[in-house]
């Protein structure tokens, strides 16, 4: 049965995502929660109004954005295992993936991420694609169509993903033009081992011109490793103390920051504010790629200093990064799984304003959404409503949660419809 479109909902909201100029609101309680009515009128927020008590209340949140993804090779574990973990091996299995994908793969890959994502809650995605060899025009191909299909409800950005040296060749030249015309991003990877030479320095200059000349925006992988901390951010910053192009810029993983003394780090933080450089951090692959070291055990947990660099003043935003392919078995482009997990890794709990933006407010801001993600007169009447009644609640097990876009309740996610696996066990047939 379908559900009527609500008039109003009674919630809590964190009121880091209310509107900061509602005075009548107030502060919130101890877990920055505030009890309100919305009132909801052709698919927009038409009114706020404070409530007196929270017994009962859901909590809720604004949709979430993700920042970093890989829709072009999603759900491809099942054919392209990884069961070492490591690095390498990743990069190997994708390759040979890579060689053999078609339009149709990635189609249905896509669709099945967005899908997921869209019943999840999330609003709009940034997917980095693989642009160099053969598994270039497909992924292409594919994605723009499917960025067509899910405007309105899924946002889909495309960075084009290739080895950095690429943009300075005619061929990558000639991709950027095409990455332009569709809005797109340029991207690659600069990470160990570094040359001696300038290889990296006169690739990074051209990429960094190239955008310029393009008005593209610039998305890197980034020090995603244990080794060289924080190099590949150095080189970078250079280039930029040369000429900042007049787009935006982000890095992604920034991994081994994290393993520099503090003043080091704060040193490279203040320095990323100054260019207006944000940070993706991606605790999920981190966590599952990087510092292994053999049968030893892992000492080392390469991962961007989240809170240093906000600190600083660095936009930082959370993504989920790889999902059940190669570089990660795990991942389902769940939000709140993503929020849960990063509240912990990352020491930065949801109840305060810096552990909740990275996954709402920030990405948007990042990918250029038109909406920030606040909750104000004449916003969408866009939401994520959660079965948690607090905050500790939300962190303890997984909730159930009803997504309202534009006024009106979505499909329920995955995980909330009946697991037909289990079904077996009732000795009834899986439908
Ligand atoms: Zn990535």
């Amino acid at each position: 049965m379908r559900a009527e479109p609500p008039r109003s909902l009674r919630l809590q909201l964190p009121r880091a995502l209310l509107d900061p100029q509602q005075r009548d609101l107030g502060c919130g309680d101890g877990d920055g929660l505030l009890p309100v009515q919305v009132e909801l009128e052709g698919g927009r927020l038409a009114a706020i109004r404070p409530l007196a008590t929270a017994e009962g209340l859901p909590l809720a949140l604004t949709p979430p954005v993700e920042p970093h993804a890989h829709l072009d090779k999603a759900f491809s574990w099942a054919e392209h295992s990884n069961r070492s973990g490591s690095m390498a091996a990743a990069l190997a299995v994708n390759l040979r993936e890579g060689e053999r994908r078609t339009a149709e793969q990635v189609l249905q890959r896509g669709e099945q991420a967005l899908d997921q994502a869209w019943r999840y809650g999330l609003r709009a995605i940034r997917s980095h694609v693989d642009s160099g060899g053969s598994a270039g025009p497909p992924s292409w191909e594919a994605l723009l169509q499917l960025q067509q299909r899910w405007r309105g409800r899924v946002e889909l950005q495309l960075v084009a993903l290739v080895p950095l040296n690429h943009w300075g060749t005619p061929e990558g030249r000639e991709l950027a033009r095409q990455v332009a015309a569709c809005g797109g991003v340029l991207g690659g990877v600069l990470g160990p081992p570094y040359p001696r030479s300038q290889r990296d320095r006169q690739a990074l200059a051209q990429m960094l011109t190239l955008a310029e000349e393009l008005g593209c925006g610039v998305d890197l992988h980034v020090d995603e490793s244990g080794e060289a901390p924080g190099c590949g951010i150095r080189l970078l910053l250079e280039q930029l103390a040369r000429r900042r192009p007049q787009v935006p810029i982000t890095c992604s993983h920034a991994s081994s920051l994290g393993l520099l003394a503090l003043p080091a780090q704060q040193r490279l933080a203040e320095r990323l504010a100054r260019w207006q450089v944000a940070v993706v951090a991606l605790p999920t692959t981190n966590f599952w790629l990087l510092g292994r070291r053999g049968d030893q055990d892992l000492a080392q947990r390469p991962l961007a200093p989240v809170r240093q660099l906000q600190r600083a003043g660095v936009l930082v935003a959370v993504g989920g990064d790889n999902v059940q392919d190669p570089w990660d078995p795990s991942g389902d482009f769940d939000p709140l799984e993503l929020l849960r997990f990063s509240s912990r890794v990352c020491h930065s709990p949801p109840w305060q304003r810096q552990g909740l933006m990275p996954c709402i407010t920030a990405p948007a801001r990042l990918l250029g959404l038109s909406w920030d993600g606040i909750v104000r007169r004449g916003a969408p009447a866009d939401l994520l409503v959660t079965s948690a009644a607090s905050w500790s609640e939300f962190l303890a097990r997984p909730h159930q949660r009803r997504v309202l876009r534009g006024g009106k309740w979505l499909p329920p996610p995955p995980t909330e419809q009946p697991a037909s696996i289990l079904a077996s066990l009732d000795g009834s047939p899986p439908c």
